[in-house]
């Protein structure tokens, strides 16, 4: 699917989430930032490229992207 027809998402379980940094220190954009309480957000998501690897960097299993087509 062509970048420019997919949209993203960003899902972060907090519950599971130990605030290690690995996901935003790995963002190759800087999509995903480390906020004041120490836990991640997606907070420039039009910059990710769907890459995955905070998914897959992440220890706890707490992220995970999520990928739909535009409506067009
Ligand atoms: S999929 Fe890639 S670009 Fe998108 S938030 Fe995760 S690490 Fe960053
Ligand atoms: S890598 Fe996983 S556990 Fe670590 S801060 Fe990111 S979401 Fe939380």
């Amino acid at each position: 699917m062509a970048k420019a027809d997919v949209k993203r998402k960003v899902v972060i379980y907090r519950d599971w989430c130990k605030q290690c940094g690995i996901c935003s220190t790995f963002c190759p954009t800087g999509c995903i930032v480390k906020e004041e309480d120490g836990y991640p957000f997606p907070r420039y998501i039009e910059k990710c490229i769907g890459c995955r690897l905070c998914e897959l960097r992440c220890p706890e299993f707490a992220i995970t992207v999520e990928e739909e087509a535009k409506s067009k």
